[in-house]
């Protein structure tokens, strides 16, 4: 094989795929409860995201930054006019946009530390890598950027404790997705952002998992009534393409001026039609509703077929993001998922996180609860 072995890969090749369903080269069929990672939330190849990438691979495929974009416009109006923020930065993946984040505030603030959380997840490149807060990612890589300083998620004292005079933002996933899917209280993350206010530390908001319709708001932190002064999109923006995003306040526009940062790729044309017609999908009130209806769907089946297991420990859900927390490692139930033909996905070491398509439909859900009860209970 050609490839680094950087994925541990499940046997499975796909085929076709389209809404929650993915068929492999064997013509066997799976539920998708895993979406890509959280990024085909419309589910695959969504009709009219379908037809704008198409529409858009007809006229032009590429343009450089050098000349106006307008789709990157639009797309940039309808983030910001959604969010209290101004102004778009596009790029190509999450770790771009958060790497793009921390760029600004230690540009906008003069200062250099960033503090993030144990158990988070910002990317793998060399600054988000030290973002995250999970010796795992980097090992073997040191040493890691300087500055980063990791608070404990939920304990506002430690995060007291961490700030100091060379503190230029806070960073923080509303519900961190890879640590385990395990959401923030909300008196913490209140009690942080008015900690950024009072100590005039930037609040970025890395909404890379949790944005775009995925707990049931547009953006995770709109539970929260948070107004971050930064925040990272990427994943489901898309709906597949490779596209992320770094929105901010007007007041640090001049210090992203001309020459400061910079893309090829970001903002492609391609990119950006699929999300604009995400966003004019996800953004629309009823959707939102239909989402917090079959995620209060999916609570009560979860409460009712598979918290009283013996396997289960705990779980977690914000909208359509669900964590089920077992009492040991959880990794061997995504195997024995995939063979009854459910895509699902492990966060943490002890959690099975479902990140279903957005628009899934109550058989969907009942399917998949029935076998996971299943599986769980044959394990045990
Ligand atoms: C996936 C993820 C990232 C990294 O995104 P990439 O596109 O893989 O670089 C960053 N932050 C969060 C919260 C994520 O879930």
């Amino acid at each position: 094989m050609a490839l680094f072995p950087t994925y541990n890969r499940f046997d499975l090749s796909v085929k076709t795929a389209s809404g929650t369903i993915v068929e492999d080269v064997s013509g066997k069929k799976y539920i998708d409860f895993g979406t890509g990672i959280g990024v085909c939330n419309l589910g695959h190849r969504h009709p009219e995201v379908q037809k704008a990438i198409e529409e858009q691979l007809n006229k032009y495929w590429h343009v450089s930054n050098l000349y106006k974009n307008p789709i990157q416009e639009d797309v940039a109006k309808v983030i910001t006019e959604n969010s209290a923020c101004d102004n778009v930065f596009f790029c190509n993946s999450g770790a771009e946009a958060n790497e793009a984040a921390i760029k600004l505030a230690r540009k906008v603030t003069g200062k250099d530390k960033i503090i993030t959380f144990n158990q988070s997840f910002h990317g793998r490149t060399f600054a988000t890598m030290a973002a995250t807060g999970q010796e795992k990612v980097k090992t073997g890589f040191g040493p890691m950027l300087e500055s980063f300083t990791y608070a404990t998620f939920n304990d506002i004292e430690s995060v007291k404790k961490a700030i100091d005079g060379k503190t230029a933002a806070i960073m923080l996933e509303v519900v961190q997705g890879e640590g385990g899917v395990i959401p923030a209280n909300e008196d913490f993350i209140v009690d942080v952002q008015q900690l950024c206010k009072d100590q005039n530390i930037l609040l970025i908001v890395d909404e890379i998992q949790t944005g775009i319709g995925r707990t049931g708001k547009k953006f995770g932190f709109e539970h929260y009534g948070l107004e971050p002064d930064i925040f990272t999109l990427a994943k489901g923006l898309g709906n597949g393409l490779p596209v992320g995003a770094m929105v901010a306040k007007k007041e640090y526009a001049a210090d992203f001026g001309p020459g400061t940062h910079g893309s090829t790729f970001g903002g492609n044309p391609l990119a950006m039609a699929a999300a604009k017609a995400v966003l004019r999908v996800v953004f629309n009130d009823s959707f939102l509703q239909e989402i917090a209806i079959k995620a209060d769907y999916l609570r009560s089946k979860l409460e009712s077929e598979i918290k009283p297991l013996p396997t289960v420990k705990e779980i977690r859900q914000k909208g359509l993001m669900v964590g089920i927390e077992c009492q040991e490692n959880a990794g061997s139930y995504v195997p024995l998922l995939m063979e009854k033909g459910v895509l699902v996905l492990n966060a943490g070491q002890n959690v099975i996180r479902l990140l279903p398509p957005l628009t899934t439909t109550t058989e969907e859900m009942d399917q998949v609860i029935s076998l996971i009860k299943e599986t769980l209970e044959e394990v045990k």
